[in-house]
Parts: C-alpha cells; structure tokens; sequence
C-alpha cells in the first residue's frame, strides 16, 4: 500500500508548490487541504453568513461541496474556484473560519476519508498532528516571514492576481500565523516526528530532494 506524507507549517511557507512537484514525482495525489478552509470562508463570505457564527458555517458545510481535482482544480458546489480562493482576503477569511472546533471536525473527517486508500501527500496545518497522525512521513516546513512575503507577492504577481504590496502582504502573513498558533482548536505546531525544513534559502527543488530522501526508504518497501 501506498504511504500517506504530511506537509505542514506556515501559510506561504512552500507547502503547495512543494507537495505538488512531489505528488508528480511520485504518481502520487496532492491534496491542498488550506482549499478546503478557503472555500468555506468564500461561500459563508457570498452568502452572507458572519465568520464568528460556528453553527451557522457548519450548517452551511453540509450542503457544500468541495471538489480537489488531482491536477489541483478547486470546484465549490461545482463551480471552479481555483483562483478566485487566493486573494488576500479569502486567505483571512480562511483563517478565521478554520478557528471554529466544528468546522474544523467536517473538514478533517473529509480529508481523513480521501487519504484512506494511501499516496496521498496532504498540506496544511495540522495534517501531522490531527489529520494524519499516522503518516509515514511528516514535514514541518518553515521560513521567514520576510522570504513568504516575497514569494507570494512575486506569486501573485506572476499569476495575475492583483497583488497587495509586500509591506500589506507582510502584515498579512503576520497576522495569519498569529491566529492559526493561538488558536484553541488544533493551532499550528510541529508534530511529533516532523522534520523541520527550513526553506528560507533553498530551491524548490532542493526542498523536493530532502522530502525524497525522507519518503524513499518507504516507496522502497512499497513495491518490494
Ligand atoms: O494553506 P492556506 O494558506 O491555503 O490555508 C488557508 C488558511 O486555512 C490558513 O491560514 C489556516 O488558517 C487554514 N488552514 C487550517 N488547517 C489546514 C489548512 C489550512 O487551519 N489544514
């Protein structure tokens, strides 16, 4: 059976492009879980329902669906929201609906469903710790607050999205990683087993190479 790797640490910290370059590697499926909690802060936001109100955003999650394609599409309620989920402000609203214990529940349960059957390579912020506890390997990726900013404003710009500037930006991640590690609900904090890559100064592909590394003695074994 194929093994399960779980990617956490902050937001813009690399995970996504990171998971999916692996993913690749290694026929295996990236599942950006960070698009499970930005949905939800989208619709709540579209339909009008106020970010504090636990119950209400779980009442609206059980008639929501939220589809992760393999090539990494993003469907809410069957329409493509792949990049209409990355401006600044659903990335806050993500983060405040992901404080709320319940909301947290469904989606995890969504994410431990999918990860069943194996060669899944899940990103977000508690996937070591609650997610997948159970995963073979587990990563804690981290970098400065300086080179995140950086990377998702040249990101933004490079895609297209009307970008804040890289001071906004800054303030922005500031304030995202102060609310998701004192949150009460499953904060961010590195598993127990997680490898601690710091990717302040390393390639994406040197990123990749250290994940390998981590993974290959048990891809090994999976098709002895
Ligand atoms: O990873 P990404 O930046 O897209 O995630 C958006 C927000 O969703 C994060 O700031 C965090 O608050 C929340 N999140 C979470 N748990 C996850 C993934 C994301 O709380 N597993």
């Amino acid at each position: 059976m194929k093994i399960n790797i779980a990617i956490d640490g902050p937001s813009a910290a690399g995970k996504s492009t990171i998971a999916r370059k692996l993913a690749e590697k290694m026929h295996y499926v990236h599942l950006d879980t960070g698009a499970m909690y930005r949905c939800t802060g989208m619709k709540a936001k579209k339909t009008g329902i106020d970010l504090e109100d636990e119950k209400a955003l779980c009442a609206m999650l059980q008639k929501t669906q939220i589809l992760l394609t393999p090539e990494g599409k993003v469907f809410l309620d069957g329409e493509d929201v792949t990049s209409l989920i990355r401006t600044d402000e659903i990335s806050l609203a993500a983060s405040a609906v992901s404080k709320h214990p319940e909301v947290r529940k469904d989606l995890v349960a969504r994410q431990q469903q999918m990860a069943k059957a194996g060669g899944f390579i899940m990103d977000g912020r508690d996937i070591g710790t609650v997610v997948l506890p159970d995963a073979q390997v587990k990563v804690f990726m981290t970098a400065s607050a300086a080179a995140r900013a950086k990377r998702r404003y040249d990101q933004n710009i490079a895609s297209g999205i009307p970008s804040e500037s890289l001071e906004e930006i800054t303030k922005e991640i500031e304030q995202r990683d102060y609310q998701d590690t004192h949150r009460s609900a499953s904060p961010l904090t590195q598993a127990t087993g997680a490898v601690v890559i710091d990717t302040s100064d390393m390639t994406i592909q040197q990123v990749c190479d250290a994940i390998w590394a981590l993974a290959q003695p048990f891809v090994i074994k999976e098709e002895e």
